[in-house]
């Protein structure tokens, strides 16, 4: 599985870090189903933006994509997303690259153009567009594009190796093919076939890269292998912000470190970015991020309340069935174009069943053990709940402090309900009035 990682110019915004949870979702389900998954995710650090930066800053390149380097692998830890088996990164595989694009020359689908730069002939590859569903007869065939973005309506011959220009400052490599610097399309196909071979199963990135990206890469790598490139294509819908695509150049993101410095939990934002089925836009609001926060609590609060499980009666069959019907739709709803909303949904009805039976103490502890061993299953997945400690009894002044707020709560005596909730607060205990009656549990510090 190849996946396209972050252009290391600048933080990550969580627009980036929904195309990276869906993948870790992809990857965590297929590695739960049994696959082996070897996963290829790269780290662009040569390409026009990168260059700019560096420039801006007046730093050597690779100085200046380290330092955004080492903050994504930073984002990615706090998100609980698994780490791909390499990264690998454009400035440590020119050679290849070069390799590559000479390949391409003597198969006849590269030239050089008067500009010294050298070009991939897109009338050369018929099943160019097919992709990006673009119609060849519409193309600007011999027009060319130097630069490393541009729309569908600008489909045009694009550079594979760009000669240097004074604009690339220090930044050029002195190879066979001249003295210039590779361009971002030719650096996915090389790097991809270095660690996965000439086919492989699975290339995702966010629906902006399927075109041009993804489409010069088939387009590459097929013209130099003879052999299809890729066996399945997933592509992630947007992030939105207010009805618009998060993006740097709109200027209306917020990266992962914004969220974080404004006191929101990392595992919310985690839920939040997973939990839209990804061939889905979805608007981003901060309030959704308080919602998914609550959705995480109520699952962690779940397996808590499973470990504190002591006697209990035996359901009589209701939780082999409840644990049955989860399995099966929790399981069959990823399997189904990784369909994670009706995932969760079936997982919180499931929360629900078993928390009025756990109301009822009508679970036993052989159950409850047995509940809690399918959620860390569940977990394996969603990584959200973590590890989540049985509480150990409160001291017994602190539980006379809850029950005298339990009696002044019946009593309606708000006043000093409140006053004492704020006591225990001081004493790093948060209570919460669930409609299962009062749980506690101890302040993060
Ligand atoms: P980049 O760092 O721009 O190369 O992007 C890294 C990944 O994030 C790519 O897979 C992009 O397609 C994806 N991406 C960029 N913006 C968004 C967004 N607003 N929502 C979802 N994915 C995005
Ligand atoms: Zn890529």
């Amino acid at each position: 599985m190849y996946t396209c990682g972050p252009t290391v110019y600048d933080y990550a915004h969580i627009g980036n870090f929904r195309a990276f949870l869906f993948e870790d979702l992809l990857k965590r389900w297929l590695i739960n189903r049994g696959y082996k998954v070897m996963h290829v995710m790269n780290l662009t650090d040569i390409d026009d933006k990168t260059i700019k930066g560096s420039q801006n800053q007046q730093v050597p390149l690779r100085q200046f994509t380290d330092f955004y380097a080492k903050a994504f692998f930073e984002d990615i830890k706090a998100l609980n997303i698994q780490p791909a088996d390499v990264y690998p990164r454009a400035t440590d595989l020119v050679a290849e690259m070069v390799a590559l694009i000479k390949t391409l020359i003597t198969n006849g689908y590269a030239y050089r153009g008067e500009d010294g730069s050298i070009y991939y002939a897109i009338s050369k590859f018929p099943d160019y567009g097919k992709l990006a569903k673009i119609k060849t007869n519409e193309l600007k065939a011999g027009a060319r594009v130097n630069q490393d973005e541009y729309a569908k309506e600008e489909a045009q011959d694009f550079a594979l190796w760009k000669a240097w220009t004074p604009e690339d400052g220090e930044v050029f490599w002195e190879t066979e093919l001249g003295k210039g610097r590779p361009g971002w399309h030719i650096e996915c196909s090389a790097m991809s076939m270095k660690y996965l071979g000439e086919t492989f199963d699975i290339h995702c990135g966010g629906v902006d890269n399927m075109f041009p990206h993804h489409e010069n890469e088939i387009a590459q790598s097929e013209a130099a292998t003879g052999k299809k490139f890729v066996n399945y294509w997933l592509h992630n819908e947007h992030l939105l912000v207010e009805g618009k695509k998060m993006a740097k150049r709109l200027d209306n993101f917020y990266t992962l470190r914004d969220l974080l410095a404004k006191g929101y939990d990392p595992v919310a934002i985690r839920y939040l970015l997973m939990s839209t089925n990804y061939r889905q836009q979805f608007n981003f609001t901060l309030e959704s991020l308080e919602s998914a926060k609550g959705a995480v609590e109520r699952l962690r609060n779940f397996v808590r309340r499973l470990h504190d499980v002591e006697g209990g009666k035996e359901s009589n069959d209701k939780i082999s069935v409840l644990t049955s019907k989860l399995e099966a739709c929790f399981g069959g709803s990823l399997d189904n174009d990784l369909d994670i909303g009706t995932a969760l949904a079936a997982l919180f009805d499931f929360v629900r069943e078993v928390n009025n039976l756990l109301d009822d103490n009508k679970v036993s502890k052989s159950e409850a053990t047995q509940v809690g061993g399918l959620m860390m299953s569940i977990d394996e997945v969603l990584g959200v709940i973590g590890k989540v400690e049985a509480e150990e009894p409160l001291p017994l002044d602190i539980d006379a402090l809850v029950q005298k707020r339990e009696h002044a709560r019946k009593s309606k005596n708000w006043k000093e309900a409140d006053e004492i909730r704020a006591q225990l607060k001081t004493l790093g205990i948060i209570l919460e009035d669930t409609t299962q009656g009062v749980r506690w549990h101890k302040e993060k510090t």
